[in-house]
């Protein structure tokens, strides 16, 4: 039975890619951090089939004795300061999770289990102010936020240590992909939640930002299944996987209000304290290395994506006993 350390498992991905593996016969283990209220929401359903430890991708120390302990075939690190907006208030925090933690899970690696296929989740950020369009692994970088500087240091120490040290490191540079589990700060999961209120009576407005803002969203269980296949190929690489198409921010709205037959121009209301100092150009990608080399394409369509978030956050509201 291969071993799986997945870090950053109590989030959107990791969740999923604990489901994934999990079905594919892995030891699962997760890597935490401690808290005051340990609550694993997205866990619940396997919490009895995954074992969780305690780490923190800020203290080395305990990534070296976790890799020690567990000697796991596959890392994947999903862990980071995941949101935009809190890289602007937080840069240091940012620049110290999201970049160095990755530095110290690869050394921690090198030094005691060099053998492991790692997987660092790296971001479309990236590209930011986007010198083409569409980008694919070629593309020069050009990040626009904290975050996003973040991530190419995360990116660059990925590729280092494959050329360096020979470590089988990939780096998936993944566009945004969303779920019924994604976190609610987000747009699309702050959408879907908003319109099932609205439906079910609960509210009657919805703030947003920049509604012309547009992305290449995908469904985040199809994003896992390429993090998996990265680290199965027989050479380590680097891969951009997206669907290769964009939506706007208005579009999103359009697709959720009008799923529960409602028109999100009567609620939605745009608030200035949801516009960003600086937006990403047009992130676009080009998922053609994932789909030759990995075999892997994106199942799940925009439409079905937005049907199965708002469906999703129904029934949770529901299931609190609102009609
Ligand atoms: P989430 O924000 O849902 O999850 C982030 C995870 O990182 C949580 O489990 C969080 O733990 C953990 N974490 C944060 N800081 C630390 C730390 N110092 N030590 C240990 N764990 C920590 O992110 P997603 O699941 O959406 O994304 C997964 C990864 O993919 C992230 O690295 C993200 O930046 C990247 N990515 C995501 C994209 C997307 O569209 N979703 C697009 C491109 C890249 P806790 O629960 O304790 O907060
Ligand atoms: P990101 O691509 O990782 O920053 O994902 P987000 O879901 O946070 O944001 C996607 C886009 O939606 C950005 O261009 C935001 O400017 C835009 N947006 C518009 N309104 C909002 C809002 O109310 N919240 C968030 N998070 N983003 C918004």
């Amino acid at each position: 039975m291969p071993t799986a350390l997945i870090t950053g498992i109590t989030g959107q991905d990791g969740s999923y890619l604990a489901d994934l593996l999990l079905s594919k016969g892995y030891r699962v283990v997760g890597l935490v951090r401690r808290s005051s209220t340990m609550v694993f929401g997205r866990l619940a359903h396997i919490q009895d089939e995954i074992e969780l430890v305690q780490g923190d991708l800020h203290d080395q120390g305990s990534l070296v004795s976790i890799v020690e302990r567990y000697r796991p075939d596959e890392v994947y690190n999903l862990a980071a300061q995941s949101f935009v907006p809190m890289s602007w208030n937080q840069p240091v925090l940012t620049g110290d999770a999201t970049a160095l933690g990755v530095a110290r899970l690869l050394e921690a690696i090198r030094l005691v289990h060099p053998e492991a296929h790692f997987y660092q989740a790296s971001s479309s950020e990236i590209f930011g102010k986007a010198r083409e369009v569409p980008q694919n692994e070629e593309t020069p970088f050009y990040p626009r936020t904290p975050y996003g500087v973040a991530k190419v240091f995360g990116h660059w120490i990925t590729v280092n240590y494959r050329e360096k040290h020979g470590t089988f490191a990939c780096s998936g540079i993944l566009y945004n992909h969303e779920s019924p589990r994604r976190g609610l700060e987000f747009v699309t999961r702050k959408i879907t939640h908003g319109a099932a209120r609205i439906k079910l009576g609960l509210a009657d407005e919805l703030r947003l930002g920049n509604l012309e803002s547009r992305r290449d969203w995908g469904f985040a269980g199809d994003y896992v299944r390429a993090m998996w296949l990265m680290l199965q190929h027989d050479e380590a690489d680097d891969y951009v996987v997206c669907r290769g198409e964009t939506h706007s921010v208005r579009d999103f709205c359009d697709a959720a209000f009008g799923h529960v037959g409602l028109d999100y121009g009567d609620y939605v209301v745009q608030d200035p304290r949801f516009y960003r100092p600086a937006e990403v150009d047009l992130l676009v990608g080009d998922p053609q290395r994932a789909r030759d080399k990995l075999g892997w394409t994106p199942k799940v369509s925009f439409e079905e994506l937005v049907q199965m978030m708002v469906e999703r956050d129904l029934e949770i509201l529901r299931s609190k006993g609102i009609p």
